[in-house]
């Protein structure tokens, strides 16, 4: 692995800030792609060859309701702590799962269950009792301990008895917001929380034996500075979560109204962002950890890690995971299922949501099938982010197709990002990318991307 200080010296900005603006790729194509006028009997006759595929399924319900408004927010949440309106979406939760399940069948095997937001946690452990035991009425869910059950948990409102109860209700994974540690940032941000509640929480989730716990940090907020990052640093080599994740924080007032209050004066440069970027890079690989695809990091014995050093790294709708099948069921406001080739998105606004389930519709707003040209690019894509190479003799034998002749203009492209092939190599082999190339993953998946509009040079 090479040091921080030769990415620096190997990479253009230029290059770095095209990266930061290209799409995550969770999936290809991206949720923007995703047609209104999609048709819900492709999802049902998806849903229903899906009954019959073997592999492993796995399940996302999204909970929307949030406590407080943080201003870099950028996901689909409501700020409500109203119990009524919190029950009610439960309730309909419950109705969505009947309706899919009922597609489905019993038949495939469910390894993975997670729960993100919004704020999960704004549920009370009975409620998420109910929704586990209705899924397990009807879906098939592994044995517990093979059962990978997980909540991303925002510590301002979790107590070390929630952290127990979720255990004991079967939660062995658990991902803490914390972001950062500093106080000035704390305030621009509006969300105002301490590391000793962190720390409480951290310490509870070790004592009643869960398996697995990450923290996401973010860089680029407003405030932020190399001297005050390096103390969360501190304080999260100290704290030694299993994983973290490192994320850009991409400044778009005029698609988040939540941003509005961010004043723009007071985020950091790009040269800034980058140095950031690189100081979590440096802290944590210091410390043991290993650095996964674009933006995670994981101890050597977590299943994380271990995926990537046997190449079996995948990634689906909330980034890095160990599953291998991609096909994901999701429930809530907004939740994207993936079924095959067939991507489908429920509605992102509450009211129309819940309106949807209460006529026992299936309340799927959007909606996209791939062709078999998206499939094959979603397979380099996939290789791109996950193993940082691409072999097209591999993937063309996977869809029947000669893609080093059918990549060729992509080929040339990828020479353009790179001339002088110092971190970047592409011949009509496939792929390769060094590893301080890693924070331009992107942009080398963006080459063979036909939906996503190129940001400007
Ligand atoms: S950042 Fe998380 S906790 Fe804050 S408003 Fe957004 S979804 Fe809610």
């Amino acid at each position: 692995m090479s040091t921080c200080t030769e990415e620096r010296a190997r990479i253009p900005d230029a290059l770095l800030a095209r990266e930061l603006r290209a799409p995550r790729y969770t999936s290809y194509p991206t949720a923007l792609a995703f047609k209104p006028d999609f048709p819900i009997s492709d999802y049902v006759n998806a849903a229903r060859l899906s009954a019959r595929c073997v592999e492993p399924l796995s399940l996302y319900l999204h909970v929307p309701f949030c406590a407080s408004n943080c201003f870099y927010c950028g996901c689909n949440r409501i700020v409500s702590r109203n119990p009524d309106r919190i029950a009610h979406y439960v309730e309909a939760l419950i109705e969505e799962i009947r309706l899919k399940a009922a597609l489905i069948g019993p038949a495939r095997r469910v390894e993975q269950i997670h729960f993100g937001g919004g704020t999960p946690n704004s549920l009370v452990p009975s409620q998420f009792g109910d929704l586990l035991s209705q899924l397990g009425k009807r879906l098939k869910l592994a044995p517990a301990d093979q059962l990978e059950l997980s909540m991303e948990a925002d510590p301002r409102m979790a107590t070390p008895t929630d952290v127990a109860q979720w255990r004991r209700l079967g939660f062995n994974r658990l991902s803490f917001g914390v972001q950062d540690i500093d106080d000035q940032v704390q305030l621009a941000i509006n969300r105002v929380q301490s590391a000793a509640q962190v720390s409480l929480l951290t310490e509870a989730a070790r004592e009643v034996g869960f398996a697995s716990l990450n923290y996401d940090l973010v860089y680029g907020l407003p405030k932020q500075t190399l001297k005050g990052f390096d103390r969360t640093l501190d304080f999260v080599v100290d704290q030694r979560p299993d994983r973290v994740a490192v994320f850009h924080y991409a400044h778009l007032p005029q698609l988040f109204a939540a941003q509005r209050a961010i004043d723009a004066a007071t985020l950091p440069a790009l040269e800034t962002r980058l140095a950031l970027r690189n100081l979590a890079h440096a802290r944590l690989t210091a410390c043991g950890y290993r650095a996964i695809g674009l933006d995670h990091y994981a101890l050597p014995d977590d299943a994380l890690a271990q995926a990537q050093g046997r190449q079996a790294l995948h990634r689906n709708f909330q980034g890095y995971t160990t599953m291998s099948g991609r096909d994901v069921l999701g429930f809530g406001v907004s939740a994207i299922s993936q079924l095959g080739r067939t991507f489908s998105q429920n509605e992102r606004d509450l009211a129309a949501y819940l309106a949807a389930v209460a006529h026992h519709r299936l309340p799927i707003a959007r909606g996209y099938r791939q062709t078999a040209e998206d499939a094959l690019r979603a397979d380099v894509i996939e290789s791109v982010m996950c193993k940082g190479a691409v072999d097209y003799a591999e993937i063309g034998q996977r869809h029947a197709v000669d893609a080093a002749a059918l990549f060729a203009e992509e080929r040339l492209c990828l020479r353009e990002l790179d001339p002088e092939q110092r971190w970047l190599h592409a011949d009509e082999r496939g792929i390769a990318i060094e590893a301080d190339g890693r924070h331009l993953l992107r942009l080398v998946a963006m080459t063979f991307d036909r939906h996503t509009p190129r940001p400007p040079a």
